[in-house]
């Protein structure tokens, strides 16, 4: 057995035989001719088929995955007609008096590498965009069939890349997974395959040869990972996984699309928890609402240095635009505590957890706070970005990131950078936070509860502490309390309040939740369908509250 690690486009376990898709090379010759019209015609004619094919792309992808991403062949129908590209192709053939292949094949390259150099990332995507075009014309003049992944059986395709329009033609019944050696995460090609919920792969780096082609393999979309020739309990332990996977999907099938509110009309919002934008994926399959808590401190994490604004930028931005303007909730950096980042350079302490975290980091270490609110501020132009900030336990805190943020807007205003105006909410995760609550609320757009911290700040445990687990009790009428008493505040100051800690996802508490008012729960991914099920079938008015607050042992 092999295995492969790749980046994950789309989650799901693919189990199956391995094909490996190589794409029909057009060998191009430089061939040199007299009549130059005649090449220029059998060009126009190459592009009549090309529209036509491209129209008959754009008809099939409007079906199977909407207007958005079939959008993408509207785009190469355009760029057959661009002025530069026609321009190039016709000056090229009059100029050096060749044949109309070779002109296409020089534009493409040509076009396509000044793409791939600029700075703007649509641009560089658009590099590939302008190689497919140019392909598509040479498989026309060629007078040869488009053999385009076409399979007798179903089968893990893995390939060098796959251009959108490959991907499109993919016959959905005969392709188990897909995955590609190059790609990025971006591309519409992974924006598609996330659509068709294939799961797939990219930047994968395994051979395409024989010692891949015609194996058997799996392909484990959430893990990113590629098992060629499994062995008998990796089998076993996937087929299990798959069909823990099918059963999932059966209630999502069942519940996808539908709205989070209860039989007596109540509304709640479903969101996810994520700590990388690797997470997205599963955000998008499991129908979420938004995205509740994006742990930020999990980029700086993995990394070895400082992540640069622009760095950030990118991240929230991606966020942001796949969300489609769904809410994204971005916490500022929560490091400290069990999250130690090497190169802060923080000092030993008697007690972490009650230490230099979060908030206090980022009071303390200004240009660092700046450089993350700089990139979530420009980032929000892209989306509906919220920011989150941990750890708060007075107004004096909020009054002086208010001071920062002030400080970021006005040096952005002052170099003409765009921004937005994102939501600024705060987590309820000390005991402080929650009895200044009715003051908080009057500063802020939204509450998140914390219950991880709230629960080890409240009863005194150590969240970290595996010694402790049987005293640590999140169903404790203290925290109970302490929940209902926020929302009541948040609730009077005209405010929403959520719940993002884990007891977020505790089905057995949903119908309180609803039952005090929570406006908004953000779980993991897989989370949201079981949640949205209860809520689905609960009846607020007739709940009567199984937590008796004041008999708790
Ligand atoms: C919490 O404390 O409940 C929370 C959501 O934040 P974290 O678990 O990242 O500390
Ligand atoms: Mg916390």
């Amino acid at each position: 057995m092999r295995i492969y690690n790749g980046k994950s486009v789309f989650n799901g376990i693919a189990i199956g035989k391995i094909r490996v898709y190589k794409k029909d090379v057009q060998q191009v010759k430089r061939t040199k001719v007299t009549d130059m019209e005649a090449e220029l015609s059998r060009f126009a004619s190459a592009k009549e088929e090309a529209v036509r094919q491209l129209q008959g792309l754009y008809d099939k992808a409007l079906k199977e995955v909407g207007e958005a991403n079939a959008a993408i062949f509207e785009v190469h129908q355009m760029m057959l007609d661009d002025v530069d590209y026609n321009e190039s192709v016709e000056n090229i053939v009059r100029s050096q008096e060749v044949n109309v292949e070779y002109a296409v094949a020089a534009t493409g390259d040509n076009f396509s590498q000044m793409f791939a150099a600029m700075d703007d990332d649509y641009m560089r995507e658009r590099a590939a965009d302008v190689k497919d075009i140019s392909e598509r014309l040479l498989i026309i003049l060629s007078g040869k069939e488009d053999h385009t992944a076409s399979a007798k059986e179903p089968a893990i395709i893995i390939a060098d890349d796959l251009a959108p329009s490959e991907t499109v033609q993919l016959d959905k019944d005969m392709v188990l997974s897909f995955v590609t050696v190059h790609g990025s995460t971006n591309s519409h090609t992974a924006i598609l395959a996330r659509m068709m919920e294939i799961p797939a792969l990219v930047g994968t780096k395994l051979p395409l040869d024989d010692t891949v082609d015609g194996k058997t393999g799996i392909v484990d979309g959430g893990d990113g990972k590629v098992y060629v020739d499994p062995d008998e309990e990796t089998l076993l332990r996937m087929r299990k996984k798959q069909e823990e996977e099918q059963h999932r999907k059966e209630l999502l099938l069942t519940l996808k699309g539908r709205e989070n509110v209860t039989l007596d009309g109540q509304k709640v919002m479903l969101y996810a928890n994520i700590g990388n934008i690797k997470d997205l994926a599963m955000v998008m399959q499991n129908d979420a609402g938004g995205i509740g808590l994006f742990r930020s401190e999990f980029i700086y994490l993995e990394k070895e240095d400082y992540p640069s604004e622009e760095e950030q930028f990118q991240i929230y931005k991606q966020a942001a635009e796949t969300m489609a303007g769904k809410r994204v909730i971005i916490r500022t950096l929560d490091i400290g505590a069990d999250k130690q980042c090497g190169y802060f350079d923080m000092e030993q302490e008697e007690n972490p957890a009650l230490g230099v975290r979060a908030i206090r980091i980022c009071l303390t270490h200004p240009e660092v706070f700046k450089t993350q609110l700089r990139a979530l501020f420009r980032a929000s132009a892209f989306g509906n970005i919220a920011v989150m900030y941990p750890m708060i336990t007075s107004i004096g805190e909020i009054r002086r990131i208010k001071g920062i943020v002030s400080e970021v807007k006005a040096e952005l205003d002052a170099q003409g950078t765009p921004y937005g105006e994102p939501e600024q909410g705060i987590m309820i995760e000390t005991p402080a936070a929650v009895l200044v609550s009715d003051m908080l609320a009057k500063e802020v757009d939204f509450f998140s509860i914390g219950t991880n911290d709230l629960t080890q700040y409240t009863l005194a445990i150590d969240r970290q502490n595996p010694k402790l687990d049987e005293f640590y009790d999140a169903h404790h009428p203290a925290i109970l309390r302490m929940i209902s008493m926020v929302v009541e505040n948040a609730h009077k100051a005209g405010i929403w309040a959520g719940i993002c800690g884990e007891l977020g996802a505790d089905e057995t508490l949903t119908r309180e939740f609803l039952a005090m008012g929570v406006d908004e729960l953000s779980v993991a991914p897989g989370s949201i369908l079981p949640i949205r099920k209860i809520v689905l079938e609960t009846n607020v008015k007739e709940y009567k509250s199984q937590f008796m607050y004041e008999e708790h042992d």
